[in-house]
């Protein structure tokens, strides 16, 4: 079995994706870009994530052929391979329900900039217009609406974020849960006051060359 090391490390982050509780039942996918052999690896359809083994996870081509494995694969297979298609920087995508943020995606509401770490997903967490899941047309909206940015609400429904590994796509989403979180808590108490367009200048720009390079 090819990409025995990849295929565990999706097994790892699904099983993260119910621990640090950003997902419920078997809601959400993950899947990794292999761009030299241009093929992606996702998670099964359906599969809760402590029963989903290596071999579970679907070897894909960007056209949508099952190349190895017996499961079908997510039924938002067309989610990944979209950005797979048209970012060559995009390596991996994760899917949540995060419950925080699926509140605001209920709501078509966005995430404002009420605290600094909204610079690790854009100026604000912005919401897509809803679509049915595991469809063509799902794929497009979020794939047209995410520009700049490595993560977005889809209407009624979850999250969605990219970036050029597993580790990085999953801390977004981590990142959006605890915006929504936070924002969910502040007005619930107050009107929580958001940074300004210069501040968040700052933070973007200081986002840009954070952490170990
Ligand atoms: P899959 O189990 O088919 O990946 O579907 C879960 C989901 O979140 C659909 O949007
Ligand atoms: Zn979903």
């Amino acid at each position: 079995m090819k990409y025995q090391k990849e295929r565990e490390l999706i097994v790892e982050y699904g099983k993260k994706l119910i621990t640090e509780n950003l997902t419920t039942g078997t809601g959400g996918n993950i899947s990794l870009y292999l761009p030299e052999e241009q093929v992606m690896l996702i998670s099964p359809s359906g599969v809760p994530y402590f029963e989903t083994k290596p071999e579970d996870i679907v070897l894909m081509d960007l056209q949508g052929n099952v190349l190895e494995g017996t499961r079908k694969p997510s039924s938002e297979y067309e989610l990944h391979s979209i950005f797979y298609a048209n970012r060559p920087e995009v390596h991996s995508v994760v899917h949540t329900h995060s419950e925080y943020a699926t509140t605001f995606a209920c709501l078509q509401q966005a995430i404002e900039p009420l605290h600094y770490i909204i610079g690790s997903v854009g100026e604000k967490v912005r919401c897509c217009a809803y679509k049915t899941f595991g469809t063509y047309e799902l794929a497009e909206e979020a794939f047209n609406f995410i520009h700049e940015d490595n993560g977005i609400l889809l209407g009624n429904h979850g999250v969605l974020t990219i970036g050029p590994d597993l580790p990085s796509a999953f801390s977004v989403a981590k990142d959006i849960e605890f915006l929504a979180k936070l924002d969910y808590r502040a007005r619930c108490i107050g009107t929580p006051k958001l940074l300004n367009q210069t501040q968040m200048q700052e933070v973007l720009e200081k986002f840009a060359t954070y952490g170990q390079q």
